[in-house]
């Protein structure tokens, strides 16, 4: 297959990188290095921030209507719809996640820019009951400026819109920078913001690994970092923030619980458990890695885990039909194989999977079989440090109050699964987990009305629904004297 090349897109224009470097993005279904994309330089960061900065300070963006801005996210929704079916496949390409998956969620993207461009029609500013005289107070929301946007491979499109929706719907511009893994998706999607007639400058996307991202972070010109990615790297971006006080939202790992009652629909639960470990080859920073069994039904749910595990099929993540595909890259690869060598090594049983699969079709993919530990106690490292793979540890519990407090021995904090018929028990369940999202008999479920992010160490801030405008504004209060009142130049706050 022929090599695709792609550029970077600064100010409006199609580049390459300032010293003409490039990179590969590589299928890892069949090993294929099937597009190149330019290696952005600092220089080149530079170029894409001064673009958004004279776009924010100089361009009508920032200055343009509530409608103007909504008219153009509805456009940019509709150019997605039409769209999504390359633009999934692309994905798939690119990260081997299932088309199964990736195509329904790209189509529901355009749902996030309609969402988006009624919140930049609504009322977000507020007046205020003042008991001072004479003094019309108000608040009203503006766009922090210049956001630098860096995502992940797992869900690139989606994760980005998570971001590109509310930073624009506010009058901000950005300079995206999207994983290295996954950056095609990101460039092709940047097309649709062009032909949608978003101006120059309002939307940049440079293309690189770590240090492009670095060199974006660490930028002055940047006032707001929105990061989705691994805890290691937001905390170093939080750090590189903190020295000028830049604006952070950090959405980042997790090794979240799911917990199943002696109560719950055991064949729904084994489903649900099974959606929350093995979707997307348990590269999900909500993946429900934590299997939380009673005692009572320990022996039966995770027989039946086993049963159902085994069955999965792994294949060509383009084929409707295949059920799990490859982890997305050799480095991830090289993790999943090594922390299931040391749960074995911390002694954590392994019933099924545990390495590669042996059909010989599936010999050039970075694949997994999925992977079951039993006898997994929570201060194993399997059970602390995120996989990010096909691994499910199962851990006993007791009773309610026991697994509370292993759900919330952590230090993550980004999401939790419940599975239980008792009403009472399910509001009490959400009540005590301490994650961002509870999921009650289902697992792994987001949209864009519903804030999503993680206590702890998943993270700072939210994205989705209302709750995501308030990251990429500042709020300014006005005072209006209506009373033409003489100041008292020694008292001006009589
Ligand atoms: P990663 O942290 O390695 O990379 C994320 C992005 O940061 C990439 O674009 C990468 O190039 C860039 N980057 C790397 N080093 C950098 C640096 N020093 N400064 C600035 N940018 C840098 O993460 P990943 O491997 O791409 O993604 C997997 C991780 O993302 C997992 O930990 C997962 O849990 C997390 N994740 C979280 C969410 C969420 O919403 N909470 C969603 C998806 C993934």
């Amino acid at each position: 297959m022929a090599t695709e090349n792609y550029s970077m897109l600064i100010d409006g224009k199609w580049r390459e990188a300032s010293d003409g470097a490039t990179f590969a993005s590589v299928n890892p279904f069949d090993g294929n290095a099937w597009a190149q994309v330019p290696a952005a330089t600092a220089e080149d960061v530079d170029d894409a921030v001064t673009a958004a900065r004279r776009a924010f300070e100089e361009g009508p963006w920032s200055r343009a209507t509530p409608l103007q801005r909504a008219t153009l996210l509805r456009k940019f929704g509709d150019l997605i719809k039409e769209n999504a079916d390359e633009l999934a496949r692309i994905q798939v390409l690119e990260n081997g996640k299932l088309i199964r998956e990736v195509a329904g969620q790209t189509n529901a993207l355009a749902n996030h820019c309609y969402f988006f461009a009624g919140v930049a029609e609504s009322p977000l500013g507020e007046t205020l009951a003042s008991s001072v005289p004479n003094m019309q107070v108000f608040t009203v929301r503006e766009p922090i400026g210049v956001v630098a946007a860096i995502t992940p491979w797992n869900s690139p499109l989606a994760l980005l819109l998570w971001k590109l929706c509310p930073a624009l719907a506010a009058g901000n511009t950005i300079v995206i920078k999207p994983s290295e893994i996954t950056p095609v998706s990101t460039l092709v999607l940047a097309r649709l913001v062009q032909e949608a007639g978003f101006p120059d400058g309002v939307v940049n996307v440079v293309t690189g690994a770590g240090p492009t991202g670095a060199a974006l972070a660490e930028h002055r010109g940047v006032d707001k970092i929105a990061f989705t990615g691994s805890t290691a790297v937001g905390k170093r971006i939080a750090v590189s923030a903190a020295e000028r006080l830049a604006r952070v939202s950090l959405e980042l790992g997790g090794k979240s619980p799911n917990i199943v009652f002696p109560d719950a629909d055991l064949a729904g639960a084994v489903n649900g458990v099974i959606a929350g470990i093995f979707a997307a080859t348990g590269q999900t920073c909500m993946a429900g890695s934590r299997v939380l069994v009673h005692d009572d039904i320990y022996d039966e749910f995770t027989t039946a885990l086993v049963e159902k595990t085994v069955q999965i099929k792994l294949g060509d993540p383009l084929d409707p039909e295949t059920e799990m595909g490859t982890v997305a890259c050799q480095a991830q690869y090289d993790k999943v194989l090594n922390y299931i060598e040391v749960a074995k090594a911390d002694g954590a049983r392994l019933v099924t999977g545990g390495g590669r699969p042996d059909d010989p079709s599936l010999s050039k993919g970075l694949f997994v079989r999925p992977t079951v530990f039993t006898d997994v106690t929570n201060d194993m490292r399997i059970a602390r440090e995120e996989v990010f793979g096909p691994v499910a540890v199962v851990i006993r519990f007791r009773d309610e109050d026991d697994a509370v407090r292993i759900a919330n021995d952590t230090s993550f904090g980004l999401a939790a699964g419940v599975w239980t018929r008792d009403v009472a028990r399910a509001h009490r369940m959400v009540r005590r987990l301490r994650a961002g999202s509870v999921w009650v008999n289902n697992y792994r479920k987001t949209n864009y009305v519903a804030p999503f992010g993680g206590f702890k160490e998943s993270g700072i801030g939210r994205e989705n629904g209302f709750h995501a405008i308030e990251e990429y504004t500042e709020v300014k209060t006005a005072w209006i004297d209506t009373g033409n009142t003489i100041t008292d130049p020694f008292n001006p706050r009589a």
